[in-house]
């Protein structure tokens, strides 16, 4: 059997063809009903002459059209090419140029996003419109529904062909074309649903966008066991509870700024949460103070994951292990604030400069490396990036981290947000974990500015939490208790927001750009 992500919904069908598979806010689907749109979504494709290897864009929240939308596109042996809703009409441009997408579907309330850049891109031959139709543009519910679901001829799909075309963050620059094969995504999706226990009793709230890899990934392995999938369009902390009462979720995925906020919901306005659910930290670094909260105050379990789109994404977990759950509570919750060990299937180590791995120490620092079964076929025309981020058979994350003889690996910093003062390196991380226990404190992020002595040193940048308010002079003090002289921000600056990538994930290389000549 060819490992490929159709055979997902087949066997989902097959088993559980009368149970809710999605839950979104206008309607339920069945995983039989659920089939049946599919099937005349992937026979609409072949109506536009979509072959297999043509890419075919999605632009949309998290809805049942997008998840339906993944399947109806893989059955026809095209290649997924999600975007973030967050970009400007040039980066659409630039995307949609880029991957050659042949087809784009659009939801309708993100149109005006692309309307303006649509006929500067001439290999673009269909714009789909979820919802209302807008200048003669088809409109998907009546386009798909013309299609008999009995009409389709399946593609025969092989296993290294390629199903999703994903572009990285652009945390730390542009975004970069990330090529997975049907292979990777399938054994990806094995390997997450074993260690996140997924099975047909999971109700899920995709909490993360599915546009992006953090959010991607989860689709598959929450089909394949006939779990339900509920739609989050928004991500707003009370939507959040309130779907999460109405419809029994037991499992969460999100980035940590999001969890912050639906912490501060919880304990304004706590509800009666569905019991021992599962909340799955992704996309950065949690603080531990956030794992005791989720256990003790909400009383479900934290799960901490991590990974990047070069890697389809997920290759560590924290979940911890039998003999770890004999520990005392605190240090339970250091080890699960970690990045973790690794997940089936792949092969992760801390590696030094020369590929070898470092001590299991807790204190020697490397790059994570890994070989996995889910690493990419490479950019999307760019070998020279490939070949800088795979060497000698390993994938380099650009994460660098510490491991303990446990196993549980730490990440201290990525390789581009190390400061590196007088010398020394200074996780940025480290010093935000310490600014994140002080109560007036709501979000942070450090930097690295210019020093003329140092080189570098680190700044903060800060969001008070509603109500407070807080002084330069306040938080050295605080910082000095805490933390090695060095390490302590020289200047601290005061905003309302920081900038954010769609996934949730604080965009340093913005902050870089804004503070870098802010010295002392
Ligand atoms: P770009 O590659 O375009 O700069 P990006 O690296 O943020 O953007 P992603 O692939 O979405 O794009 O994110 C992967 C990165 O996210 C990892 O390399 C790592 O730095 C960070 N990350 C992911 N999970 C975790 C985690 N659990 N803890 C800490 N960092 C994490
Ligand atoms: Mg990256």
């Amino acid at each position: 059997v060819p490992l490929v992500l159709t055979d997902f919904l087949d066997r989902a069908v097959e088993l559980y063809g009368s149970k809710p598979a999605i839950i979104d806010d206008h309607q339920t689907l069945t995983y039989d009903q659920l089939n049946d749109r599919v099937n005349q979504l992937s026979r609409g494709l072949q109506d536009l002459g979509v072959e297999k290897g043509d890419k075919v864009a999605y632009l949309a929240p998290n809805t049942s059209e997008m998840l339906e939308g993944f399947y109806g596109v893989f059955q026809v042996g095209g290649v997924m090419t999600p975007l973030n809703t967050r970009l400007k009409p040039e980066d659409y441009k630039f995307i949609l140029t880029h991957s050659e997408s042949k087809v784009l579907f659009v939801d309708e309330e993100l149109y005006s996003l692309v309307k303006s850049v649509l006929h500067e891109i001439p290999q673009l031959q269909e714009v789909i419109i979820h919802g209302n139709s807008f200048d003669g543009h088809l409109a998907y519910e009546s386009w798909r529904s013309n299609y008999s679901s009995d009409d389709f001829d399946r593609e025969p799909i092989e296993e290294s062909d390629i199903a999703s075309l994903l572009y990285t963050s652009g945390t730390t620059g542009n975004p970069k074309g990330v090529l997975l094969s049907h292979r990777s995504n399938y054994l990806h999706a094995l390997s997450a649903m074993h260690h996140l226990r997924v099975s047909d009793q999971d109700t899920l709230l995709h909490v993360l966008p599915m546009f992006h890899v953090n959010g991607w990934g989860s689709p598959f392995y929450y089909t394949l066991n006939g779990a339900t999938q509920v739609m989050l369009r928004k991500v707003d902390p009370e939507l959040i509870l309130q779907k999460v009462k109405d419809h029994q979720v037991s499992i969460m995925h999100m980035a940590p700024t999001v969890l912050n906020m639906l912490l501060e919901q919880y304990e304004s306005n706590p509800i009666s949460l569905p019991e021992k659910g599962r909340i799955v930290i992704a996309g950065s670094a949690p603080p531990p103070a956030f794992v005791r909260k989720v256990e003790e105050e909400m009383d479900w379990e934290f799960i901490q994951v991590y990974g990047m789109t070069e890697i389809t994404p997920l290759i560590t977990t924290s979940i911890l292990r039998s003999m770890e759950q004999e520990l005392p509570k605190e240090e339970q919750y250091l080890l699960k604030a970690k990045t973790g060990y690794e997940m089936v299937g792949s092969k992760v180590r801390v590696l030094d400069e020369f590929g070898k791995e470092v001590p299991r120490d807790g204190k020697s620092i490397g790059e994570i490396g890994t070989r996995s079964n889910n690493v990419m076929e490479g950019y999307y025309k760019n070998p020279e990036a490939t070949n800088e981020t795979i060497r000698d058979g390993w994938l380099y994350t650009g994460d660098m981290a510490i491991v303990d003889e446990r196993g549980y690996i730490e990440i201290v910093d990525r390789k581009k947000d190390v400061i590196i003062s007088g010398g020394e390196n200074i996780s940025s991380i480290e010093v935000e974990a310490a600014l994140y226990d002080h109560p007036s404190i709501l979000e942070t992020a450090v930097i690295a500015v210019p020093h003329e002595k140092w080189g570098e040193t680190p700044h903060a940048v800060v969001v008070e939490r509603e109500g407070h308010s807080l002084t330069e002079e306040e938080l050295t003090e605080y910082c000095r208790n805490k933390l090695a002289h060095f390490k302590v921000p020289k200047s601290f600056s005061f905003v309302e927001e920081l900038p954010k990538t769609a996934s949730g994930k604080i965009q340093k290389v913005q902050l870089r750009k804004e503070f870098w000549k802010h010295e002392d």
